[in-house]
């Protein structure tokens, strides 16, 4: 009997992204948030900025995320959450993809994250089929491949083999980014090691009956 195997990986936040752009007074062009926001009121208007540390010599500047807004036109919880320099609300508006392109800077999520899985390394070659349920704590662009790597222990040759089997069910590209919860399978099979499968050229592997394959790795 063939038993649903089933775990859970999440991608946790280890920092905020690096802010991307010019720095007017050093070579560096790494920022990120202060953890300061600026409003300024001018009667019923109001500007809003994101302040910027440079990673390379700290010079502050700043990103507007309102300019000259109805004080009506924003939420109250928001306008409280910009006053009070609420974190949660720093960590928005850094991570934020329509700020970047609006002020026409890039974000760099390298470093952001880690993965972290409910069961170390879980054998992709266990009889029964894996489903794998991926959560993200943050919106960080992760490739797919890495995430193979990462959650089953497997060098890129290995989780490569993986997916040139046909045995990975994927909603995406295994070389495209995802930033959002999703799901994926992996096809159980007799136990082998991956180093052991037998790389099959990917239209035939489509094509192979699971057994066949497994007979083939085997050898
Ligand atoms: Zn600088």
């Amino acid at each position: 009997m063939h038993i649903d195997r089933k775990a859970q990986w999440a991608v946790r936040q280890a920092g905020l992204p690096a802010i991307v752009r010019r720095c007017p007074d050093c070579s560096s062009s790494r920022h990120h948030p202060s953890g300061k926001i600026r409003v300024n009121a001018n009667g019923k208007l109001l500007d809003v900025w994101l302040l910027l540390t440079c990673d390379g010599c700290g010079r502050t500047s700043k990103v507007p995320v309102h300019e000259r807004v109805h004080v009506s036109a924003l939420n109250a919880a928001r306008r409280e959450a910009y006053e009070a320099n609420a974190p949660a609300m720093v960590r928005e508006l850094a991570m934020s993809a329509s700020l970047a392109t609006k002020n026409g800077y890039r974000l760099d999520w390298a470093g952001t994250w880690a993965l972290e899985t409910d069961t170390p390394d879980p054998d992709p070659d266990g009889p029964d089929p894996l489903t794998v349920r991926v959560s993200f704590d943050l919106p960080a662009p992760v490739r797919v491949e890495r995430l193979l790597m990462l959650g089953l222990g497997l060098s890129r040759t290995a989780a490569r083999r993986l997916v040139a089997a046909g045995r990975v069910h994927l909603p995406v590209p295994v070389d495209g980014k995802v930033h959002q919860d999703f799901e994926f399978t992996v096809t159980g099979t007799a136990p082998a090691t991956p180093g052991r499968l037998v790389e099959v050229p990917h239209p035939v592997a489509r094509e192979v009956h699971q057994d066949t394959l497994v007979l083939a790795a085997g050898r």
